[in-house]
């Protein structure tokens, strides 16, 4: 087996790690860096380019510089969350034939399967820079809480970046990995990932080389850009006031505000007051129009209040979903650059009412939890046992718009339920099985994963076929749902794959894009 790399992709910054003597080290890219903004640029003749360089043009650039690609992945264009943030990009989503979101950029609608994949391929070739050697294998990790279409459409950028996914890991769980591994007594503990796009908690029994996640739950839309979308919003607001101009329109000024937003942010984390100071930042009748404020703490607290609210809720579930009470955790592994915010930390506290872990570097501890995974996987790392959960309900949905659930979330995985279903009317000889993730009780409030029809049931009235639908999740999350007619042995089955994906055309078009690219 080739050597197998563990790569975290994040929302704003990836990492790439791989085992180097049994220690799971950051490989430092091109640019002398741990860290990859999770950004890609595109020339005007469409020619990608990728992290830093592509941060650093994205002023000039905004319309051709596309980021935050992770929340796009295996969601719907009509998704109310793509819908939101839409108008706060700088760059153009569209619609797909399919009904996917997509990008428009430099001239080509991309998928951000192929946008990622090229973040990925950035990543494979710095791991090959530092090994002078073909890497085609990893380990990926994506949130906790990512849903089925978007664990697929993380697999499917991997394979367009030439990269074998032999694993998708959780989050927290690679965490909870490479913080626990050579610990060997019981613990008890939480990982609080607040990122740039998402956020997770998980709670993970430690014992003897054993992690068990006992559950896990989160917000995947909660993360440090809307933070920076509140502060850019205030900014604006100020400036507005100050100078009359509203430059909501001006994609230029407004990455330069975005910029200045998050750059403050991190150093209120820090510092207890700082200045922005933009020069020439619009022109008005009399005029350029330069723009100088300070923001405190205190003031920043005052503006995220309500997002910082959103943490509790996923916490009290995930310590209900685990039988525990707040203060009955060990200890609480803060991951994310969101968790340097004193705020968030205050919440964490406040919320379980225990010591934080500091020991653990938040940017990094993820890719090294992957890059331990693929030490198991290839056999360097043993006597570890990772005993993981499906974050969402599985189901399917029932008469009267009802959702059945299957598999139940925080279910162990890999897992296999069955459950039997029967017709509603008499003679019918076809029922259509649609499959949905969610935790709604009304089915179309929740996620379709896919539909197919078990045909040739034989006439009879209604109620009586006795039709077994089986639902199998492997260690990756991934579903297979088959449905059999139990008198006849008939049966049906679907792996829930290309809910989103790219058609084969799509996909080798993009895969030439990409693997022609040079990073
Ligand atoms: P991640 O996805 O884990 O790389 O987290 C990135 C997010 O953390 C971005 O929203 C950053 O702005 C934020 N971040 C990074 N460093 C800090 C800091 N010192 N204080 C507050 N937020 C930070």
């Amino acid at each position: 087996m080739g050597r197998i790399i563990g790569i975290d992709l994040g929302t704003t910054n990836s990492v790439v790690s791989a085992l180097e003597n049994g220690e799971a080290v950051v490989l430092p890219n091109r640019e002398g860096s741990r860290i990859t903004p999770s950004m890609v640029g595109f020339a005007e003749n469409g020619e990608p380019f990728v992290g830093h360089q592509a941060k650093r043009q994205a002023i000039l650039n905004p319309e051709r510089t596309v980021f935050g690609t992770k929340r796009l992945m295996g969601r719907r264009f009509d998704d109310p969350i793509i819908q939101n943030l839409m108008p706060r990009l700088p760059f153009t989503i569209v619609e797909n034939k399919n009904g996917d979101a997509w990008v428009s950029v430099a001239g080509k609608n991309l998928s951000p399967q192929e946008v990622s994949a090229h973040i990925l391929g950035k990543l494979k070739s710095t791991a090959e820079d530092y090994f002078g050697e073909e890497v085609a294998q990893a380990v990926i990790t994506v949130p906790a809480n990512f849903d089925d279409a978007q664990r697929q459409a993380t697999k499917e950028a991997g394979r367009l970046a030439g990269l074998e996914v032999l694993r998708i890991v959780n989050e927290p769980t690679a965490a909870a990995l490479a913080y626990g591994l050579n610990k060997r007594e019981e613990a008890v503990v939480g990982v609080f990932d607040l990122g740039g796009g998402t956020f997770d908690i998980s709670i993970l029994r430690l014992k003897h080389g054993v992690f068990e996640v006992l559950s896990t739950c989160g917000d995947n839309t909660l993360g440090g850009d809307d933070f920076d979308q509140t502060i850019l919003q205030a900014l604006i607001d100020k400036f507005y006031q100050e100078a009359g101009i509203d430059i909501t329109g001006d994609k230029m000024a407004i990455q330069r505000l975005r910029e200045a937003a998050e750059a403050a942010k991190c150093e209120l984390s820090t510092i207890s007051e700082t200045n922005i100071n933009l020069p020439f930042l619009a022109v008005g009748s009399s005029g350029p129009k330069h723009f100088n404020t300070t923001l405190s703490r205190s003031k920043l607290n005052d503006l995220v209040y309500g997002l910082v609210q959103r943490l509790h809720e996923p916490c009290r579930q995930a310590l209900q979903d685990a039988g525990l009470r707040r203060n009955e955790l060990d200890e609480v592994l803060l991951v994310g650059g969101m968790t340097r915010m004193p705020l968030v930390r205050e919440q964490v506290q406040q919320i379980f009412d225990v010591s934080l872990q500091r020991s653990v570097n938040p940017d990094e501890v993820v890719a090294m939890g992957a890059a331990i995974q693929s030490g198991i996987i290839g056999g360097e790392v043993r006597e570890v046992v990772l005993l993981d959960v499906t974050p969402i309900s599985l189901g399917i949905r029932v008469v009267g718009n009802r959702f059945s659930r299957i598999i139940p979330r925080n279910t162990p995985i890999p897992a296999r339920e069955t459950k039997v279903f029967t017709t509603t009317e008499n003679n019918q000889d076809l029922v259509s099985i649609t499959v949905l993730q969610g935790e709604n009780e009304l089915a179309d409030r929740n996620k379709p994963l896919g539909t197919f029809n078990l045909t040739g049931i034989p006439q009879a009235a209604a109620g009586t076929p006795r039709i077994e639908v089986a639902f199998d999740i492997d260690t990756d999350g991934i579903l297979n749902v088959s449905a059999q007619d139990m008198k006849t042995k008939k049966s049906q089955s679907i792996v829930i794959t290309n809910a989103h994906g790219l058609s084969s055309e799509e996909f080798y078009t993009a895969k030439d894009r990409v693997q022609a690219t040079v990073y």
